[in-house]
């Protein structure tokens, strides 16, 4: 692991550090101490990247002699004793924690990559690695959710039905339903091209979901209603949890939910049911 040597001025040193920690390390050379990381730590901040530095998707290990070895470093993405140019470069920017040493500000590198990161720091540099941690934090706020929320197990047959049966459409599935709903719930975030795959998935199969449900109901009553109320209240956590997400990230993390409630079914047949409970209003407002 690289350690950083420059020295920050006192009003540097973190606030969270103990009194007793404090005093030692302003008299070891005033800067702020780099946290000894725990390997869970370690491999949650691997794993978050998915074992590929997102900057140059190089493989974050390489093998060598039959044994896997670490090619990467956890770098600081707002440094952690920054040199009195960075303090300059940097001090307008967001920083992603209060605490240098928190995870939210760390990210695995390849060492190449963090070599460079490092020296120098740009702020263009930094602005990008921030805005790909942020990305990264929502995802795993996404990821917490999939937890809580349940799905009836009559999504998956509905999936299925879909992935499995060869459509003829018609006319009346065309008309059969109201497309000024999408263009009033819809905003400039959601993008045009999956604005009109929505309204693509909705024309052609808003009928013959409807069907299905009613087929469904029949059997197990109220089974729509039950399934319409937790998309419902899995977009309204979603909207909770992660409140700047746009349209087109809020529709991608329905349909990620439904991909992996269903037990990685097919991605398009999720997202035509997306788009079925965008028309029916239980996603976006
Ligand atoms: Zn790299």
């Amino acid at each position: 692991m690289k350690i950083c040597a420059s020295i920050a001025p006192p009003s540097q040193i973190p606030e969270n550090v103990s009194g007793n920690a404090k005093n030692k390390v302003t008299i070891k050379n005033l800067s702020n101490p780099r946290r000894k990381f725990t390997e869970n730590e370690k491999l949650v901040l691997y794993s978050e990247v998915g074992g590929v530095c997102p900057l140059c998707s190089n493989d974050l290990m390489y093998e060598k002699s039959k044994t896997k070895n670490k090619n990467f470093e956890i770098a600081h993405i707002y440094p952690l004793n920054p040199k009195p140019e960075e303090l300059i470069v940097l001090k307008d920017v967001k920083r992603l924690n209060s605490d240098i040493n928190h995870l939210d500000n760390l990210l695995c590198l390849c060492n190449g990559c963090h070599t460079k990161f490092d020296n120098p720091r740009t702020k263009e540099e930094y602005e990008e690695l921030f805005t790909l941690k942020s990305g990264l934090i929502k995802l795993a706020k996404e990821k917490k959710l999939w937890s809580n929320s349940t799905l009836e197990n009559e999504i998956s047959e509905l999936i299925n039905c879909l992935v499995t049966t060869d459509f003829v459409f018609t006319n009346g599935d065309i008309l059969s339903y109201n497309p000024k709903t999408i263009t009033e719930k819809t905003n400039a975030t959601i993008t045009v091209l999956t604005k009109r795959k929505i309204e693509r998935n909705v024309q052609d199969y808003f009928s013959f979901i409807n069907f299905k449900f009613s087929e469904i109901d029949k059997i197990k009553p109220t089974t729509t209603e039950t399934i319409s109320t937790q998309i419902k209240l899995h977009y309204l956590k979603l909207k909770k949890e992660i409140p700047d997400y746009n349209q087109k990230e809020v529709f991608d993390a329905m349909v990620n939910w439904f991909q992996i409630t269903s037990q990685n079914s097919s991605k398009e047949a999720c997202e035509i049911i997306v788009s079925y409970f965008i028309q029916n209003c239980e996603v976006f407002e």
